[in-house]
């Protein structure tokens, strides 16, 4: 968390438009224009060296020669001026500037060099920057539209959304200004030179005008912080996030278009599910879901209640919430009595509640049935599909409104309604009706269910996370980072960054976990001694640095019993390993503890942008043929390692089922939760892959490991 106070750029006493212009249609036109018309109370200084008067607002010559204190400038200029009108910011005490020109590091070499000079002079003064290339910023609550966007936003508005897209961005906030959504805050942070997402989180977390918070994005900048303010802030307010460049081809298209590294997907959704972030499919589910939960309560549970006027729009809207994981339950006899006093005799009272055909008695039928849900106490949520006459007839529009709010804001029934609208163009004005009085409607089941399901698991996960206690402190013990630190100097020594398995294990052990009993060999007379001391049976592996899939290349012999077995063993690993890789050097064969259990693999991959992302899931050939595995950043919480193992296929596997005992979970929640305390210790671990690890009912052992390390620290 930043704390920084970040009000200069959202509430600033005065803004100077670096660039303004009289020249219709220039940039200096629009901003000035925008600025003006958006009903801003602060000063407004235009800067242009050639004009006395810009806008009918004395110009001035330079950002030096305004009066008075000035806390954001809007930068216009071109790139290769932009250093300098930054260094005159420095010197007049500007707190914060938006710079809107482009050509910096979206536009190769020359734009990085340029992209560094403002930074280096902004932090030489202190002054905070939003962009280079970027659309602007809005607080639609004081009437501040320092961006290209056009439009006086309406005030009183709760939604903030911070969006990497400019175009898009604002196309979305004015699609959503059609749908009686309002917004607070509005940013375009472009290419992220200094302001970062995660201060941008902080500050829209921390502020009361924000209750819902979108974010747009291609990238996250600085994952690792913004996951840590995820964390402080999803469980308070909901932020949604729309993460885009998801596949090959979109990613290449992102790249032309933002200059950031981007993390890997499974470490974005990893830190979206560990903080509490809902993670939205694209731009439209975006908007949806904003306006439902900045409309709406949160739903107390997953049942829903629904009332139509057509039977087969209603089962599939059941159809769909169900496949979001909702429920449609059958009314409890007294409800569905109550409404049989006031339905058509064939009308079903059963949920869906269909109101049948008789239009004339919509609005009363429509109203009654709502208030039975609302009354209902097995329906959580309240979903009135309009559907054609419904949709057409604005009483019935009106007659929902009514009954919502008498049960919402009159009798305090805090369950949300999500109305799911069909009709025509001509009738759509008719869900103003609704909107405009807080009530969401969503165009056909499709739509109305992916908000129901997200509202719903949102506010479930709100309690899930309540529970879960944070990470273990890190334990700083010097002796064991002392020998950890050795080993890995030893590998860097010996030319290599692959750490090998008896290396692996004996950093493991360190941490407090169980490892097989092994002994390196080097000749077959040390691997009889050695399988004695371990006790038969046996397995025998190669060790070598040229071998990174040991039984690839017949380099792993297990199940051997004896002597007489172990000799042939041993021989024929030599013989395969030299044959399937004739250049490989030998260190030696390890002789290990056989051991018995469910194989589970646990494995991490440093993401460049989250840092060390933790993954678990079935072993064996379940790795790569189901591909059952779930992820997490490091450090684990107690929590977050009794989830990743709840949330495999196999869960049911190593919980026990159909007369098999299960496994000690505590053992292998406990293996995870070390791993990741050595992870997060050991940031130079690149890779890691413990599979298998075997789990039983009682150990938890990890038989095999392989760790990849910077090559330098
Ligand atoms: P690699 O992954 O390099 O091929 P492993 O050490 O994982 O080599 O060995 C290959 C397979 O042999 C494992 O997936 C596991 O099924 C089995 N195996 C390895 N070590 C043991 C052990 N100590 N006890 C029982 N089975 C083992
Ligand atoms: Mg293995």
């Amino acid at each position: 968390m930043t704390n920084e106070n970040l009000d200069f750029f959202f509430t600033p006493r005065s803004v100077v438009l670096v660039g303004a212009s009289n020249r219709e249609g220039s940039m200096g036109y629009v901003f000035m224009e925008n600025i003006i018309r958006a009903g801003y109370e602060g000063e407004i200084f235009p800067i242009n060296p050639n004009e006395d008067e810009v806008f009918g607002l004395k110009a001035y010559k330079d950002v030096t020669d305004v009066p008075g204190e000035v806390d954001l400038a809007v930068v216009l200029v071109p790139a290769d001026s932009a250093p300098n009108v930054m260094n005159k910011c420095g010197e007049k005490g500007v707190k914060g500037a938006v710079v809107i020109s482009s050509g910096f590091a979206e536009a190769g070499e020359s734009g990085i060099r340029l992209q560094n000079e403002l930074v280096e002079s902004s932090n030489r003064f202190g002054v905070r920057v939003l962009g280079p290339n970027c659309f602007g910023l809005y607080n639609c609550n004081i009437g501040l539209n320092a961006s290209l966007a056009l439009g006086t936003p309406e005030r009183g508005g709760s939604i903030s959304l911070v969006t990497q897209s400019g175009a898009y961005g604002m196309a979305i906030y004015t699609f959503a200004l059609d749908h009686s959504m309002k917004f607070a805050k509005i940013i375009a942070p472009g290419n992220k030179c200094d302001l970062q997402d995660y201060e941008l989180l902080d500050y829209l977390g921390r502020d009361h005008e924000s209750g819902v918070i979108c974010i747009l994005a291609e990238t996250i900048s600085k994952g690792r912080e913004f996951f840590e303010t995820a964390k402080e802030v999803a469980p308070k307010k909901p932020v949604i996030v729309l993460k885009t460049g998801r596949t090959e081809g979109s990613k290449r298209a992102a790249l032309s278009h933002t200059a950031s590294l981007a993390g890997n997907l499974e470490a974005y959704r990893a830190a979206f599910r560990q903080s509490g972030i809902i993670e939205v499919r694209n731009g439209l589910e975006m908007i949806d879901l904003a306006k439902a939960l900045d409309f709406q309560p949160l739903p107390a549970g997953k049942r829903v209640g629904i009332v139509t006027n057509s039977g087969g729009t209603g089962v599939e809207l059941t159809d769909m919430l169900e496949e979001a994981g909702l429920s449609v339950p059958e009314l409890s006899a007294q409800a569905q009595g109550s409404l049989k006093e006031f339905l058509p005799a064939y009308a079903s009272p059963k949920n869906p509640i269909d109101v049948t055909t008789l239009w004339r008695k919509f609005p009363e039928l429509y109203s009654r049935s709502i208030a039975a849900l609302f009354e209902s106490p097995d329906i959580d949520i309240v979903m009135p599909i309009l559907l054609q006459r419904s949709a057409m007839m604005k009483e019935v529009s009106e007659a929902v409104r009514d009954t919502v709010i008498r049960y919402q804001r009159e009798k305090g029934i805090r369950k949300p309604v999500y109305v799911c609208w069909v009709s025509t163009r001509d009738h759509l004005k008719n869900t103003e009706i609704l909107q405009s009085a807080g009530i969401p409607c969503f165009e056909w089941p499709e739509r109305s269910a992916r908000v129901a399901g997200h509202a719903a698991r949102y506010a479930e996960r709100l309690q899930e996370l309540k529970s879960r206690n944070p990470a273990p402190a890190r334990v700083i013990d010097k002796k064991r980072d002392a020998k950890i630190e050795s080993i890995i100097k030893g590998v860097r020594e010996d030319g290599r960054t692959y750490v090998l398995e008896p290396e692996v294990k004996e950093i493991l052990s360190l941490y407090g976990i169980r490892v097989t009993e092994e002994r390196v060999s080097t000749s077959l007379d040390e691997a009889v001694a050695a399988a004695h001391d371990i006790g038969y049976p046996v397995v025998l592996k190669v060790v070598s640095a040229d071998v990174v899939h040991k039984s690839d290349s017949g380099g792993v012999e297990v199940g051997i019993k004896d002597d007489a077995q172990l000799r042939e063993a041993y021989e024929r690993i030599e013989k395969s390993v030299l044959k399937n890789l004739p250049s490989a050097r030998i260190k030696g064969i390890l002789v290990q503890e056989m051991s018995k259990g469910k194989e589970v693999i646990i494995g991490s991959v440093k993401d460049p942008c989250f840092g060390q992302l933790m993954l678990f899931g079935m072993g064996g050939i379940f790795v790569e043929a189901f591909r059952d595995i779930t992820y997490r950043l490091a450090p684990l919480a107690a929590f977050d390692a009794r989830e990743m193992i709840e949330e495999i296929k196999g869960y049911p596997v190593l919980a026990g089922s159909r007369g098999q005992r299960g496994v000690d979970l505590e053992a292998l929640t406990d293996t995870l939760i070390k791993v990741s305390s050595f992870l997060t210790d050991f940031p130079e671990v690149t890779t890691m892959d413990l599979n298998p690890v075997f789990v039983s009912e009682t150990d938890t052992v990890v038989a095999d490991g392989r760790m990849f390390i910077e090559e330098r620290a």
